[in-house]
């Protein structure tokens, strides 16, 4: 096993060190026979490795998958995406949240065709220099885009390695990034480096889960410190959470006259949910009275929608709606600075915004018809 060195920060020791070539060759033997060799990225090219990648940030696989397939039909390739409207990226990723990266993918893409000649770069500085990709995605798209020894530390090889090394303190603190980094590069073989990158991923979702990990079938169990100490359970350690604060939002849906179509305007990028479509916006509940008040004479109903609930990762948000139904002259008016929209599946909204909007659109089916 491992001396007290390796969690203390010091440099690691040749001892250590030939420990690790041979958990990473366990892991490497490991993934050829039990890891996963089916999923839709995997042997592709950089591009769609970098794509996946982005994709899988805060999400699960199972739900990546359909998401990534229909993107990679639309937009097969850096060209294709850096040429496409954000809007229309924003559509293909509507669903699956944190549309920032959206955004920084389309940035990326129009970056890799006027500066690396339409290719993802091939070194770490100059992959992190463009947007969305940390140190963690350069080394992805090294290891298994150009089959370079890069290291990772994604979700599952800290919670891989936190186990492995029994390190006892939350993951999110600076000097146990510090320390996971420093094993994930210690750890990372020189040959056959995408085989070690998709077996840590492999092991993370199959085998040292979040929960109830399956040991006994474990590769490298009898090099785990927290197996041999029963300490599996308590690591890693929970991070100190932060309190979500709340934060509330008043809105507008407003549906138009004559077409019956609700009408959303995209907002401005930067801050949240930019460049997506939502419905009127106010942050103080006599902002949304005002307008009502505002507009009363043009006004044919209004119906309260009642709150509804969203966790984002900080917040949490409480959108309490209001859907009016305008007059012909105000509709005709609002048509020029809104886009009309019959369901909620054809907008580049947010969740809770799609949400709301479905639930409109299944109370509404009489009224909201196709435009003709
Ligand atoms: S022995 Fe268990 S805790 Fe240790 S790495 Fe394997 S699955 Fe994870």
């Amino acid at each position: 096993m491992y001396n007290a060195k390796v969690l203390s920060g010091s440099p690691i020791d040749t001892h250590v060190t030939a420990k690790l070539d041979q958990i990473a060759q366990c892991l490497i033997d490991w993934q050829q026979k039990h890891g996963r060799h089916h999923l839709p990225w995997q042997h592709q090219s950089a591009y769609h490795v970098w794509i996946s990648e982005i994709m899988l940030q805060q999400t699960q696989v199972a739900t990546v998958v359909p998401f990534y397939n229909r993107f990679i039909q639309r937009f097969p390739d850096v060209d294709t995406l850096a040429h496409a409207a954000l809007d229309e990226v924003l559509v293909y990723w509507a669903g699956l949240g944190y549309y920032s990266r959206a955004n920084h993918i389309h940035k990326a893409a129009q970056l890799i065709i006027s500066d690396f000649q339409s290719r993802l770069p091939q070194s770490i500085e100059a992959l992190q220099s463009l947007p969305g990709i940390g140190r963690s995605t350069a080394g992805a798209i090294l290891s298994l885009g150009y089959q370079q020894s890069a290291p990772i530390l994604d979700g599952n090889v800290k919670r891989m390695l936190a186990r492995l090394f029994e390190i006892s303190e939350p993951l999110n603190s600076s000097r146990t990034m510090k320390q996971l980094w420093q094993l994930s590069e210690s750890i990372t073989p020189h040959h056959q480096c995408h085989i070690f990158t998709q077996a840590t991923m492999d092991l993370g979702a199959t085998v040292c889960t979040k929960k109830a990990p399956h040991c006994q079938q474990c590769p490298i169990n009898h090099h785990c410190l927290s197996h041999k100490h029963n300490s599996v359970d308590t690591i890693p350690v929970k991070p100190v959470t932060i309190k979500k604060t709340p934060l509330n939002y008043y809105l507008i849906f407003i549906k138009s006259h004559c077409k019956k179509r609700i009408l959303m305007k995209k907002r401005a990028l930067g801050g949240i949910w930019g460049g997506l479509y939502c419905p009127l916006i106010f942050e103080d509940p006599s902002e949304q009275q005002a307008w009502l008040e505002e507009h009363k004479e043009q006004l044919l109903h209004i119906t309260a929608l009642g709150e509804h609930r969203h966790q984002l990762t900080h917040k949490r948000l409480y959108l309490s709606s209001q859907l009016v139904t305008l007059d012909k002259s105000l509709s005709d008016h609002l048509e020029s600075e809104f886009t009309g929209f019959n369901d909620a599946s054809e907008i580049a909204t947010p969740k809770p915004i799609a949400t709301i909007l479905r639930n409109i659109y299944e109370q509404t089916q009489d009224c909201l018809l196709p435009e003709t």
